[in-house]
């Protein structure tokens, strides 16, 4: 059956839909970036809140800047912007049709930019890629980017996400209109906090009133947000039609596992979408660092593991007890107990979640996929717990075993190590064999953890004892030794 809002009573009995009517939705959100992710999670969560009846003035308008939007836009047009979402629960799909966003703009800067100024769109929500926001290797804003160089040149025909937002809240403020607050839903550590560096970094070039106009007037609420969604190829749109029933052009699948963390800073409102499980915080800096050092942390120590010990797909080497057990005991023993505390949230109970999400056959990650990278990964997610640790002097034998098993693993000549650093990487990890100072002393990458004698030492001791005794028979003494 093609997915439209006329045959959603035709569709079989076990796919939900919504129980609200289309036409008592009207616009509060504009969101830009209409991918999977999107679909996955932010509008997962407002079709909930629509299915109790509430807040129906909220709706979402879809938009975008990139030709994969307007693609996007063609492939849902036929079927009333409906989405079917199929969560890959591991003991059984099912599948959902969501029907929160009730238009999506003609991708062109003009449309866009009055859509922007319309009153009733209180909230913009953007997920728009981590390479969106045009930040500099520094961290800083990038205005050299050249289309950035072209937005501040042309304030008037802007072709950036910034640019136009920027036009959008001017025209919406001549009209008399208060601004929309910026919601980003992106990967970025304290992403609201870039969003404005982005947006503000823009105005100044343009004109530093301006700057200071956003900077006075705008929210950027700092949001956490966590749902691993896969893309779509043809195999998930035959999948959706072969076990559902539901012919859509462009199907979601995601994992059933969905968290929201924001901060309430909404100067113009918001859905009270704490009714679904979206959890409004004063500070979300600490979730993030929750999510950075146990679940991302979790997906690198487990990654150079199995990727020696030949697993080809994270549930596998979550189906390897010593695999499964060393992500448990590193968290457990290393990582927990130097993380600050957050009121009412049980860090062991998170662990078991992510081991629960890792496990998950259905969705199908690779060990290739968490391997990549490692030498922007394993600073943000791994060596943050070893300076607390050492600050704090509590165990750090797992957390250098980690980072022993990623020099290892790029040390191996089979293996292609997909990372920008990757050459050096290979060379310092092959000389880590005589000399493992010589994988430390990537200044780039280890900064002044290399330097500090208590660390180098452990680390020594670990590469010589991987070298000569294998990574199962170290991990396993690891796992023997007592609490
Ligand atoms: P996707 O490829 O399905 O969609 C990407 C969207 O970003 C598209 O709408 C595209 O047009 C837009 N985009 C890309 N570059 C842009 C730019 N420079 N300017 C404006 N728009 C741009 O990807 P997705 O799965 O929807 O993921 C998008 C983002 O969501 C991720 O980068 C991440 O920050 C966040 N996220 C994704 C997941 C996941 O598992 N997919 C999980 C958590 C967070």
């Amino acid at each position: 059956m093609k997915l439209s809002l006329s045959t959603l009573d035709k569709l079989p009995e076990t796919v939900a839909r919504p129980s609200y009517h289309r036409k008592d939705l009207s616009p509060g959100i504009l969101h830009i970036g209409v991918g999977n992710f999107h679909r996955a999670h932010q509008a997962v969560y407002l079709d909930k809140l629509f299915n109790t009846g509430r807040d129906l003035d909220w709706a979402i308008i879809g938009a975008g800047v990139k030709s994969f939007d307007a693609d996007r836009r063609l492939l849902m047009q036929d079927q009333d912007w409906l989405t079917t979402v199929v969560e890959l629960d591991p003991h059984g799909l099912s599948a959902g049709i969501n029907g929160a966003m009730i238009d999506f703009l003609d991708v062109d800067g003009e449309t866009l930019i009055n859509k922007l100024a319309d009153p009733a769109i209180r909230i913009v929500s953007l997920t728009i890629t981590e390479g969106g926001y045009f930040v500099d290797a520094a961290g800083g804003f990038d205005a050299d980017h050249q289309e950035i160089v072209r937005d501040a040149a042309n304030p008037g025909a802007p072709q950036t996400v910034f640019g136009l937002l920027l036009a959008g809240l001017q025209l919406r403020h001549s009209l008399g209109h208060a601004p929309f607050t910026i919601l980003s839903c992106d990967n970025l550590p304290e992403n609201g906090q870039v969003t404005r560096q982005s947006i503000e970094g823009l105005a100044n070039l343009i004109s530093p009133d301006l700057r200071d106009w956003v900077s006075e007037n705008v929210a950027f609420p700092n949001s956490m947000v966590d749902c691993i969604t896969p893309g779509t190829s043809q195999r998930e749109i035959d999948m959706v039609r072969d076990t559902f029933g539901i012919e859509d052009a462009s199907p979601v699948v995601c994992e059933p596992f969905r968290q929201w963390v924001m901060e309430d800073n909404f100067p113009l409102g918001r859905p009270a979408l704490e009714q679904v499980g979206v959890e409004f915080v004063d500070n979300v800096v600490p979730y993030e660092t929750m999510k950075l050092r146990i679940l991302n942390a979790g997906h690198a120590a487990i990654a150079y593991p199995a990727a020696l010990l030949g697993h080809q797909y994270v549930h596998d080497a979550m189906a390897d007890p010593d695999i499964a057990s060393w992500l448990v005991q590193l968290m457990r023993r290393e990582v927990i107990p130097v993380l600050q505390p957050i009121a009412g949230v049980d860090f062991d109970a998170y662990l078991e979640t992510c081991v629960s999400r890792f496990a998950n056959p259905a969705i199908g990650d690779t060990i290739a996929r968490l391997c990549q990278d490692g030498s922007n990964r394993q600073p943000k997610f791994v060596f943050p717990t070893i300076t607390d640790a050492l600050a704090k002097d509590t165990d750090i034998e797992g957390l250098t075993l980690e980072v022993a098993l990623w020099c290892l693993y790029c040390a191996q000549p089979g293996f292609v190590v997909e990372d920008a650093r990757a050459d050096r990487l290979s060379t310092a990890a092959l000389a880590s064999k005589s000399d493992p100072a010589a994988f430390l002393s990537i200044r780039d990458v280890f900064g002044d953890l290399a330097a500090n004698d208590r660390f180098a030492n452990a680390f020594t001791r670990q590469m010589g004892e991987l070298w000569t005794q294998g990574p199962r028979h170290v991990i396993q003494r690891y796992l023997r030794k007592a609490n």
